[in-house]
């Protein structure tokens, strides 16, 4: 199945040079006036507040750590799904699940209209990279 969209990770990597957008293979841009999709969940699940706890405290991702033992098994598993990329794009903490998935028409490597996929922690990390993105384009 083909991608619908350039997720915001690959970006991120430091030694990206090449990558190639044309003809755009992503969602096309139907609505020129609406920039941005937005889909978001109203409420963080007490699993999710309790794993993004244990993730800020930093060693809870390893195994080893003697707390393990007395974790509840979903707890374990979440930990253990949780990777590099489950980092939110504004404030760059880390979660298992991303409360919100926001599409970005926008300017890539020089091919306009390029949907990008950007994941947050919460809507307010989202509406300050949209409000950084949008100053960036109109400047
Ligand atoms: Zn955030």
């Amino acid at each position: 199945m083909l991608q619908q969209w350039l997720p915001a990770e690959l970006l991120r990597l430091p030694k990206l040079t090449i990558l190639s957008l044309c003809p755009n293979p992503f969602l096309p841009l139907e609505n020129h006036t609406r920039r941005r999709q937005v889909f978001a969940q109203p409420v963080c699940s007490l699993a999710e507040i309790a794993t993004r706890q244990l993730l800020a405290d930093g060693k809870w991702t390893d195994p080893c750590h003697e707390g393990h033992a007395i974790l509840p098994c979903g707890l374990k598993e979440r930990l253990g799904q949780v990777s590099l990329v489950n980092i939110c794009e504004q404030c760059k903490k880390q979660y298992a699940s991303s409360s919100v998935q926001d599409f970005i028409w926008q300017t890539v490597k020089g091919t306009h209209d390029i949907a990008v996929r950007y994941r947050f922690c919460s809507i307010q990390c989202s509406n300050i990279l949209h409000a950084k993105l949008m100053s960036a384009d109109n400047s």
